[in-house]
């Protein structure tokens, strides 16, 4: 089934039947240097051939995202890998062994046939391989790595349904493939093996836990909790502002009862002010609150519940028309490393501690 929304085709993939039209069609985009937004485990991307730097600069234009913020190359097999990087640490063997195909992305040092473009000019490339049977069937049957950061306009929350996708890119690239929501919901985990011990970039879909017990100690970037990028960041696409919805995010970070009531302090006070306040909290807190849009996105119980659901619900304020979202912080331990990174970044540094 095709659908067009402003010049961009939109095309509903059979999950179990990847192979099938429209795929052929989508890989012959790829090819010929176009843009192809596709589902994969942990949220929707937006892809191109990986080793087509003119096609590469149609991803920054179609984003709207910095030159210097670079992209992940995606592969289907290990040979591709060894096409991209031009050492293998056994490290990154062992992890790849590990959590491939699966939401963890290796930096790596890049051969020269990798465009600085997809690199941001750094001398090291972020690889992975997805696990998702409609993305790896697209690089197969493109027959070359593709390079994809999540198919968001710059700075919004990454998509994790196809309709994300239409709602920031449609007539700005060529294909959208719909395989419905993604599992993960927040990006791959990206850790730095040029390095030894090798560093934590950005938490992600593969917990911190998950990696140390396979390769022993990882060092975690002092970005991961909320530092300033600086100056000549390792991971440059940190320095920037991210998955923010068009409300002001104050995050309120502590023990549950207090950040419940900090938070119902504050929606008092912005009503005061005369603002249209959101609350953003656990299926736990839901009862609590009382303001004009309450939206949880799962139980403390279940952080990789949660963790699935934060984008769609970051989004969904925009909706609701509300000008500030306070939002109640989890605890940094499992996947919620990688919820609090975003929720840290949506909020830009207003983060209350109580
Ligand atoms: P996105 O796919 O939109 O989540 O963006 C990819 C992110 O991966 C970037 O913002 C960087 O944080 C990280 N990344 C990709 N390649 C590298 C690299 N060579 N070195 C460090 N970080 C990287
Ligand atoms: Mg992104």
């Amino acid at each position: 089934m095709e659908n067009l929304v402003n010049g961009t085709r939109v095309f509903a993939v059979d999950v179990a039947q990847p192979e099938v039209a429209p795929l052929a069609e989508a890989a012959a985009t790829i090819r010929s240097g176009g843009l192809v937004a596709f589902p994969t485990e942990t949220v929707y991307g937006l892809g191109a051939d990986a080793a087509n730097a003119a096609a590469v600069e149609r991803i920054f234009v179609a984003k709207g995202r910095p030159s210097d913020n670079p992209l992940i190359v995606h592969v289907s097999d290990r040979g591709m890998l060894s096409d991209v990087v031009r050492e293998i640490p056994p490290k990154a063997d062992r992890l790849a062994e590990r959590f491939w195909p699966g939401p963890l992305t290796l930096v790596l040092p890049k051969r020269p046939t990798v465009p600085d473009s997809v690199t941001g000019g750094l001398d090291t490339v972020g690889v992975r391989m997805p696990h998702h049977p409609v993305a790896l069937a697209l690089i197969r049957a493109a027959g070359v790595p593709i390079a994809a950061p999540s198919a968001n306009r710059s700075g919004r929350p990454s998509p994790t349904a196809a309709d994300h996708v239409v709602e920031d890119l449609a007539g700005r690239i060529d294909i959208i493939l719909d395989g419905g929501e993604t599992g993960v919901g927040v990006e791959s985990t990206v850790l730095d093996l040029t390095v030894d011990p090798p560093v934590l970039l950005r938490p992600g879909g593969v917990t911190l836990e998950q990696l140390t017990k396979e390769i022993g100690e990882v060092v975690v970037d002092r970005t991961v909790h909320g530092a300033e990028a600086g100056e000549s960041p390792r991971s440059p696409g940190m320095k920037y502002k991210h998955y923010a919805p068009q409300a002001q995010v104050i995050l309120v970070d502590g023990p549950v009862l207090d950040m419940q009531s900090k938070i119902k302090d504050l929606a008092y006070e912005y009503e005061e002010e005369g603002q249209k306040v959101g609350i953003m909290c656990s299926a736990e807190s839901r009862g609590v609150y009382q303001a004009p849009v309450v939206l949880e996105y799962g139980s403390r119980d279940d952080l990789s519940g949660m963790a699935s659901d934060l984008f769609s619900t970051l989004r969904a304020f925009d909706r609701h028309g509300v000008s500030v979202v306070l939002v109640e912080g989890v605890p940094a331990t499992g996947m919620g490393l990688a919820i609090m990174n975003r929720l840290r970044r949506a909020a830009a540094g207003r983060v209350v501690q109580v």
